[in-house]
């Protein structure tokens, strides 16, 4: 099946069985804005504690923090996000449809890569066992061809984007031929610059409201809150704070489902550390992070490090981590190392003193910060694209099942009585009674055993449970394992200490240690 057809049966997936639905869906949907159902705000919470416990619980010098969305004004102005946090925007005349022009050129890079790629497997299918990838791809014309095609792109896009070159954009994406994906035309307007902060008032207008932006990341309420923390905290660097909350940004285009979207979450810890230390630590968080998404069993070969080139201004370091969805690899998380910049920002504009007194070397110094920012949204859809999966079963049957790792699963267990009746949903509910209180459990009495099973696939319970009659007389339940769909008898008694461990957050953490 084509990825892009694969992508389109996921979306389909997370309504029909209540993971996301559009925002305001009785209204035909707002642009970019999605709500978690049911079985999605679990999902999304199984997210937020992994990565809060293995920031908070697993490192003794790094403390949360929930700071508001609504910010003091002058707090963008020293960020620079009210002056330099804009897209490039271009209209194509003909659909009148929006895009953004560094977008428009990524893809078309991403469209060389494609090509390289399917020479490869190309080859690969031919050659077999024999095939040697690097020989083919330092000698084959095709792949030379279009590598010199992306190289040469690439080095003019990072150069007409680091001097914010609107005009150089507008004539890459002429000399490349990009066309509208909609009208097919290459009938574009200028490429002009558009803020992505939304704003609102606060305070009436009789009595003087003032403007304020929604913010566009979490981390500035850290910055703003590095003195707080650190002196009531009695930190002492190098030393964390970590913080998951909503962020705003009215992005330019709305694509590819909760990938992009206007009202999202983020998950951001900003590590304070001595100047001169950043680049050691920022290796060190590469790794750190990276672990932590591998430990999810996804295969290192769906993960890459996108090293930044070009650095935003308060840089100087930086990496992407990508993930392969079904529409390539694509960022899920940054890594930054964005030097004194904030803390130096915020102390010129707020006149404040902003450093720390280094106890080991009798110094005061402003920190450096190395930042790991990542989009709750973005880790939810890669999580989901690498678990749906069509299976064909014996006897041509299909299913769909949601392979989702046993820890983030929205519900842990389902408990089915075989029938509905001769004591068994009694025996079932007296079970659950004692399970729910350690993980999700959910009863269901409804339909065969056999579409019972299908429903739980569909969204990811990784065991279920049945009672039967034997059940009264031997104290047993059929368990049944999602993915390998095997069936074996368990006591009653020994459910829980058998599935504690595979359901927990627990057992990712200490893949980290
Ligand atoms: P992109 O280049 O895709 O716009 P970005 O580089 O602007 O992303 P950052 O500012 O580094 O993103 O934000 C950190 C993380 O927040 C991203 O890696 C992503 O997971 C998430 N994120 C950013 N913008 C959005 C959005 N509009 N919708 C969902 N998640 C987002």
């Amino acid at each position: 099946m084509a990825q892009e057809d694969v992508f389109k049966k996921i979306v389909s997936h997370c309504k029909e069985y209540g993971f996301v639905f559009p925002s305001s869906d009785i209204y035909d949907g707002l642009g970019a804005v999605y709500d978690y159902g049911q079985n999605g705000v679990e999902l999304k919470n199984n997210i937020k504690q992994y990565w809060w416990q293995s920031m908070v619980l697993l490192h003794e010098n790094i403390v949360g923090l929930d700071s508001a969305v609504f910010m003091h004004p002058t707090v963008w102005k020293a960020s620079g996000h009210v002056d330099a946090f804009n897209d490039p925007l271009i209209d194509n005349r003909d659909s009148k449809k929006r895009y953004r022009a560094d977008v428009l050129i990524e893809d078309q890079i991403g469209k060389y890569e494609e090509k390289i790629e399917k020479e490869i497997a190309k080859a690969r299918k031919r050659f077999g066992e024999a095939f040697d990838e690097a020989q083919f791809r330092s000698t084959n014309p095709r792949v030379l061809e279009n590598e010199a095609k992306k190289s040469a792109l690439h080095e003019r896009f990072a150069k007409a984007m680091g001097e914010m070159n609107l005009d150089e954009l507008k004539q890459i994406i002429l000399d490349e031929e990009i066309a509208c994906p909609i009208s097919g035309t290459r009938n574009w307007t200028d490429v002009r610059q558009f803020n992505l902060m939304f704003k609102t008032e606060v305070g009436s207008t009789a009595d003087g409201a003032s403007t304020i932006y929604l913010r566009p990341e979490t981390a500035q309420g850290i910055f703003v809150n590095y003195l707080n923390v650190q002196k009531t905290g009695r930190m002492k660097i190098p030393f964390g704070i970590a913080q998951i909350g909503k962020a705003f940004r009215n992005e330019i285009v709305a694509r590819q489902f909760i990938f992009r979207m206007r009202e999202f979450e983020q998950m951001e810890m900003q590590y304070f550390v001595k100047p001169g230390t950043e680049l050691q630590w920022f290796e060190q968080w590469k790794q750190t992070r990276m672990a932590w998404h591998q430990a999810l069993g996804f295969g290192a070969e769906n993960y890459r490090f996108h090293d930044h080139e070009k650095l935003a201004h308060y840089a100087n370091a930086a990496s992407d981590v990508e993930f392969r969805m079904p529409f390539g690899f694509k960022e899920v998380e940054g890594i930054h190392s964005r030097t004194d910049f904030d803390l130096s920002q915020h102390a010129k504009f707020s006149g404040r003193k902003i450093e720390y007194f280094d106890p080991d070397i009798n110094e005061s110094y402003t920190p450096y910060v190395i930042e790991t920012s990542i989009g709750v949204d973005r880790m939810f859809l890669s999580v989901l694209c690498h678990a749906y999966q069509e299976e064909k079963l014996e006897g041509g049957d299909t299913r769909v099942v949601l392979k989702l790792p046993a820890a983030l699963a929205p519900t842990k267990l389902a408990i089915m009585p075989l029938v509905k009746k001769e004591g068994l949903p009694e025996k079932a509910r007296e079970i659950m009674d004692e399970l729910k209180f350690h993980f999700n459990c959910k009863y269901d009495e409804k339909d065969s055993i056999g579409k019972r099973y299908r429903r739980q696939d569909a969204v990811g319970t990784p065991f279920c449970i049945t009672i039967d009659h034997e059940t009264l007389n031997d104290g047993c339940v059929t368990l049944r394992d999602r993915d390998t769909m095997q069936q074996e008898r368990v006591p009653v008694s020994e459910l829980r200490a058998r599935l504690e461990d595979k359901v927990s957050i627990t057992s990712l953490l200490k893949k980290l240690c």
